[in-house]
C-alpha cells in the first residue's frame, strides 16, 4: 500500500473522469473497494517513511487519537490487578523506563510507569507511552540491563508506531468490508461529498495538488471522529484488551527488538544482555516459560540476530548505532 510517491504538481483538468470520480457513486464504490486508500488515489494512502526503522507505513490514525483511546484500557488495567508502589520495583522501573526514553530521544514526552503486582512474566506498551511491567518479568529479568532491555524493546514500538500501523492495517480491512453498506446514506457521507464537490463547483481546472488535497479530505471526513471510532472499536474486535492491542508481526518485532537494543546502548546500558536475556527465556525447561513468549515467539533466533545486530554496530564504529540497518547475510 506504500508504494506511490507524488511530486507531481502539474495541474489537472477537470475532465469528465474525475468529476465522476468525485460523484457519489464512485467514491462508495471506492470506499467499499478500499480504492480510496490504494493506487487509484495515492495521495489518500497515509504513508510515510518511520525515521526510527527506515521503513515506510500505512497510517490512517495518529498516535495522539491512539493515545486517548487507550486511556482508559490503562487506567482499567491499573484498577483490576494491584499495582506495586513498591519503589524496589516501581522507582527501579521510571528509573530504567526515563534512561531508555531518553536513549530514543524521547525524554520530553510524558510516560506513565506501572508494575502489576503478580508473578507474571509479562510486560507491555499501550499507546500513549504507557509501559507496563508485572512483577514476574522484573524478577525474571533480575539485572537494570535486562530490565533495560525489555524496556528497550517496548519502547521501541512506540518509537517504530507499531499500534498505528497495525491498527490502520485492520482499519483499511474494515473499510474496505464494510465501508460502502455502512457509510453509502449516512447524512455524514453526503456532507463530506457536497463539501469537496463545492470546491471544485464551477473550475475548469485545479491543481493536480489540491485535487489530492480534495480527495484527502474527503476521505478524512468521512472517517471522521463518529464512524471512525465505530469502525475502529469493530476492527479492534475485542477493543483494547490490557498488554496486546492485537499482536505484533514477526517484523514489529524483530524492529522492536533492535531498536531496543540500540537505545540500551545510547542509555549506557550494555546491549549484549538483551542476548542474554532472550537465551533465558529460550530455556524451556529449567523455568516456567515467560507469558511474553506467547506474543515474543522464537527466542533463541531473536537472541542470535540481536547479537549480530550488536556486533555490526560495533564494527561501525563512530558510524554505528544510528539505524537498526543489520549486515548482509545475517
Ligand atoms: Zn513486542
Amino acid at each position: 500500500m506504500c508504494t506511490h510517491d507524488h511530486h507531481d504538481d502539474q495541474n489537472a483538468v477537470i475532465d469528465k473522469d474525475t468529476k465522476e470520480m468525485l460523484s457519489r457513486r464512485h467514491m462508495v464504490q471506492a470506499l467499499a473497494a478500499g480504492g480510496a486508500l490504494t493506487v487509484t488515489a495515492p495521495a489518500l494512502s497515509g504513508c510515510a517513511t518511520n525515521a526510527e526503522t527506515g521503513s515506510k507505513q500505512f497510517l490512517l490514525i495518529g498516535d495522539g487519537q491512539l493515545g486517548q483511546m487507550a486511556a482508559s484500557s490503562w487506567a482499567e488495567a491499573k484498577q483490576k490487578t494491584p499495582t506495586s508502589t513498591d519503589p524496589r520495583y516501581l522507582g527501579r522501573l521510571k528509573t530504567i523506563g526515563s534512561r531508555i526514553a531518553r536513549g530514543a530521544n524521547k525524554s520530553n514526552e510524558q510516560w506513565d510507569y506501572a508494575v502489576f503486582d503478580t508473578d507474571t512474566k509479562n510486560a507491555f506498551v499501550l499507546p500513549g507511552n504507557r509501559v507496563g511491567f508485572y512483577k514476574g518479568m522484573m524478577d525474571f529479568a533480575e539485572t537494570d540491563d535486562q530490565i533495560a532491555a525489555v524496556m528497550g524493546h517496548e519502547v521501541g514500538h512506540v518509537t517504530g508506531k507499531h499500534a498505528a500501523e497495525r491498527v490502520s492495517q485492520q482499519l483499511a480491512g474494515q473499510l474496505a468490508v464494510t465501508g460502502g453498506t455502512a457509510l453509502a446514506g449516512s447524512q455524514l457521507a453526503k456532507k463530506c461529498r457536497s463539501r469537496g464537490e463545492a470546491r471544485i463547483a464551477g473550475r475548469t481546472q485545479v491543481p493536480r495538488n489540491e485535487l489530492y488535497a480534495i480527495q484527502r479530505e474527503y476521505q478524512q471526513c468521512m472517517s471522521g471522529a463518529h464512524s471512525k471510532t465505530k469502525m475502529l472499536n469493530a476492527a479492534l474486535g475485542m477493543g483494547f484488551t490490557v498488554g496486546v492491542i492485537l499482536p505484533y508481526s514477526r517484523k514489529h518485532e524483530s524492529q522492536s527488538d533492535l531498536l531496543g537494543a540500540k537505545y540500551m546502548h545510547k542509555a549506557g546500558y550494555n546491549p549484549y544482555e538483551s542476548v542474554k536475556l532472550w537465551e533465558k527465556m529460550a530455556e524451556k525447561n529449567t523455568r516456567r516459560q515467560p507469558e511474553f513468549l506467547s506474543t515474543h515467539p522464537d527466542p533463541s533466533r531473536r537472541a542470535r540476530d540481536l547479537y549480530n545486530y550488536i556486533k555490526y554496530q560495533e564494527k561501525l564504529g563512530s558510524q554505528g548505532w544510528e539505524s537498526i540497518r543489520m549486515p548482509k547475510n545475517s
